[in-house]
């Protein structure tokens, strides 16, 4: 992977782990790579017959454009989370977006023709939009920036954008809510009021350290479905995975290897 910073990811031991456990002759390692240099770290992958890359802040937009080739997602997004090396050919596509649909389908949620609120605008939240627009739901983003809330919610069919001021009327409205801002990740409260939320709705907090967000556990104190982010973190991983090696991910043990280190 390249970025900067690299030193915290769990990505590393995501695949290592995966690799192993198919007895791949791979090897996954984390390159910082200086602000800028994305187009000279992608021709690195050329020279030297790597497999791919993931790329990570602040290189998404600077590897899309140094690609040959973009998947739809990736293009619209103008980000690349993965690039794929195919005879000297390198292919562009962002896994964050599908990866939350797919933790959403293993958390037994499926979000065609679903409501689906997402709060936030940035990388993590287009790509969400854009996923979740792809797969049928119908999308309302809420951003504390009216410009980057309308913006995001071009990328998907039917996509309204609300104020953050209007949630608690919002979030009834609702199936599915997705955190895809860092809210809770320093122990800050929901942005909307937790008592709005009701049992038949889904909670899905794409943040994963802690664990536990104070938004997951007002979901869980009131007997409201819910998940973190952890999950979002591994099918990215998967989809990765299955572009450099053409093989189905190990998943109970890549999420094994995504959860060391983080609290319980
Ligand atoms: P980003 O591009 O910096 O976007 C952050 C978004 O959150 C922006 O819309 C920002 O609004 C908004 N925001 C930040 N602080 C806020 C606050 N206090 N109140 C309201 N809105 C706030 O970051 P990103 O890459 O999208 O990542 C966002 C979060 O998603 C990360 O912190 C991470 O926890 C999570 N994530 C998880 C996974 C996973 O695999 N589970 C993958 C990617 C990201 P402004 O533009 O107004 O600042």
């Amino acid at each position: 992977m390249i970025g900067d910073p690299v030193r915290h990811s769990r990505s590393p031991a995501i695949h290592n782990a995966a690799f192993a456990e198919l007895g791949l002759d791979f090897v996954y390692v984390a390159f910082p790579v200086a602000a800028g240099r994305a187009a000279a770290a992608l021709d690195a992958v050329r020279t030297l017959g790597l497999a791919g890359l993931n790329v990570t802040m602040p290189h998404k937009e600077g590897a899309a454009a140094a690609c040959d080739e973009l998947t739809p997602g990736a293009a619209v997004l103008r980000s690349v989370n993965t690039v794929v090396h195919r005879d000297g050919r390198l292919l562009g596509d962002s896994t964050d977006g599908p990866g939350l649909v797919a933790a959403l389908r293993e958390h037994g949620v499926e979000p065609t023709g679903r409501r689906a609120l997402v709060l936030g605008a940035g990388g993590a939240a287009r790509a969400i939009v854009d996923a979740l627009g792809r797969s049928g739901a119908v999308v309302t983003v809420a951003a504390r920036r009216p410009e980057a809330g309308a913006a995001a919610a071009k990328l998907a069919p039917d996509a309204r954008a609300v104020a953050f001021a209007d949630l608690d009327a919002v979030v009834p409205t609702v199936d599915v809510v997705v955190n895809a801002t860092p809210i809770g990740m320093q122990g800050e409260p929901p942005p909307f009021d937790p008592t709005v939320l009701t049992a038949t709705q889904f909670v899905y907090d794409t943040v994963y350290h802690p664990v536990r967000t104070p938004l997951l556990a007002a979901a869980e104190a009131r007997g409201i479905p819910h998940a973190g982010g952890l999950s979002m973190l591994v099918h990215q991983a998967a989809l990765a995975f299955t572009h450099w090696t053409g093989r189905d991910a190990p998943l109970a043990v890549m999420a094994a290897a995504a959860r060391t280190g983080l609290d319980p």
